[in-house]
């Protein structure tokens, strides 16, 4: 039983991001980059897994730049026994992230593939739902629970009532919510032996897959300056403001 963890390099959640003067994207020169969060929680649901015994190996892969290969090690670091690099310098949109995925599953074969619900820096929520339908197999989005036994998945998900539980045959695909598990420390001697694990690097031609963008971004711009608040002297005062003048009651 082998899982497929698509772990995506993003700028770190910690950084405020600030847009170009030209409003053409974001500025990413020179700030921190990390895996995505819930494509951390991804690895480590796999690792957790693996760890029960209902996986046996857990593959990690990245689509982007070299720098990539970093965001591989801290996978590997988690738990992941070996990484691929989809070595892409273009921007890759969800849907030539999925066909990409898509051409690894027909390659490594697993039954398991495990994503993050959204990565931080597009808020697509997009690449899990497309690769499922790319490879017409059963998903389960917005996981908080995961159990695997017997060729079948058990997903707890979050949906907007509350939770709801579904049973799908494997292989599926799976997308992680934030409240799936709390990514463990990663430490030194797993990082350092992270490095010795296998990591392999392909092209997106070499897996046939024509990754141009598909939609073009016409503006960046940064969301209105929230304005000033203001103290009130007391709760009538609160009251006749709210009423009066945000006339929201
Ligand atoms: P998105 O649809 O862009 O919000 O991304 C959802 C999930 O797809 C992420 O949490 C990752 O697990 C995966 N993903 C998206 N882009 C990449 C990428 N370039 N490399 C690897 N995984 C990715």
């Amino acid at each position: 039983m082998k899982a497929l963890v698509p772990v995506k390099r993003v700028v770190d959640y910690n950084v405020k991001v600030r847009v170009k003067s030209d409003g053409t994207g974001v500025d990413i020169a020179n700030v921190k980059m990390s895996m995505n969060p819930f494509d951390e929680i991804a690895v480590e649901e796999a690792t957790r897994l693996k760890e029960k015994g209902a996986l046996t190996e857990v593959v990690a892969v990245s689509c982007g730049v070299t720098q990539a290969q970093e965001t591989l090690r801290t996978a590997m670091a988690i738990g992941a026994d070996r990484g691929i690099l989809v070595e892409s310098t273009e921007e890759l949109q969800p849907l030539a992230v999925a066909k990409l995925l898509k051409a690894l599953v027909e390659k490594e074969k697993p039954d398991l593939i495990i994503l993050g619900k959204q990565a931080i820096d597009d808020d697509c929520n997009q690449t899990g739902q497309m690769l499922a339908a790319l490879l017409d197999l059963p998903q389960a989005t917005f996981a908080s629970k995961v159990e695997v036994a017997d060729g079948y998945a058990t997903v707890t998900r979050e949906v907007d009532g509350g939770l709801e539980t579904i049973k799908l045959k494997l292989p599926a695909v799976i997308t992680t919510d934030l409240r799936l598990n709390e990514p463990r420390y990663v430490t030194l001697p797993n990082i350092m032996k992270a490095k010795k694990k296998p990591l392999e690097t392909v092209k997106p031609a070499d897996l046939g897959v024509d990754v141009a963008p598909r939609i073009k971004t016409l503006k960046v711009s940064e969301p209105p300056k929230r304005g000033a608040g203001v103290k009130v002297p007391d709760v009538a005062t609160l009251v006749q403001k709210l009423k009066n003048e945000a006339k929201v009651i």
